[in-house]
């Protein structure tokens, strides 16, 4: 192992551990939460490292980092988290296994058509980007759109809607914005249940607050920086 191998399995190790403290506290199964390593500004050869460490599903948020990371990395699923333009569907559709940023019907179309060019196996994952405090400025769609934009996603048969993602706003105390959306959950599960199964995730909880993500229910939590180091400031 290299140093920078060490480094990331001493982090993974310590991030495994908080994921189980936290499932334990919260009555869960550790196996019921993915962890999703949040891999932006970091380099391929890190993708790699975590992949022989086990970990297999990997996220970006910006496509023009994403698509070359994900041609020098196969053998991971791929999950793009950031606010997505349309120009940028096609590409995205390409390599992506899910997409947790949906938040608006023009995106829905975008990506659907997409899917359904790509040529790629089985149907796009989709999760409703719910914005929990109604600002979309920061990427969501807002309280009266989240169910529009999931029908949309279930009308569409080259995708699949899996759930409902968050990120907790700045100024919010992390238990009540997860506490929020998952009750935002239980509503997209209730109605769109069907022959393809329940979209039961709940993308939820980063660096600093997966353990009151896992407490109401995530089922993926999206880590960077606990598992590959700070970020530059601006990204
Ligand atoms: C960067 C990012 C993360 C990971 O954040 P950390 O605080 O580094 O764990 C999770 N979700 C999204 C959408 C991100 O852009």
């Amino acid at each position: 192992m290299d140093a920078r191998t060490e480094e990331i399995a001493a982090n993974l190790e310590a991030v495994r551990e908080r994921i189980s403290n936290a499932c334990r506290a919260a009555g869960r199964e550790p196996d019921t939460v993915t962890l999703v390593a949040i891999t932006k500004t970091y380099p391929a050869e890190d993708v790699a490292r975590l992949a022989a460490l086990g970990v297999h599903d990997v996220g970006e948020n910006r496509d023009q980092e994403a698509a070359p990371k994900a041609a020098a990395v196969p053998g991971v699923r791929w999950h793009f988290v950031g606010q997505l333009q349309r120009n940028k569907a096609r590409s995205v559709a390409g390599y992506a296994d899910v997409v947790h940023s949906v938040d608006s019907l023009r995106l829905v179309e975008a990506l659907s058509e997409a899917a359904a060019r790509s040529g790629r196996e089985g149907p796009l994952g989709a999760l409703v980007q719910v914005s929990l405090d109604d600002d979309d400025r920061r990427g969501g769609a807002v309280t009266g759109a989240v169910e529009r934009v999931a029908e949309a996603i279930t009308a569409s048969p080259s995708l699949r809607l899996l759930g409902v993602m968050a990120v907790a706003p700045l100024d919010w105390a992390p238990d009540e914005a997860f506490g929020r959306l998952a009750a935002m959950s239980a509503r997209i599960r209730q109605r769109f249940s069907g022959p393809h199964g329940e979209p039961d995730w709940i993308s939820a909880g980063m660096s600093d607050d997966l353990e009151s993500a896992i407490l109401h229910g995530s089922t993926h939590v999206r880590v960077g920086s606990a598992l590959l180091g700070k970020r530059t400031p601006l990204r």
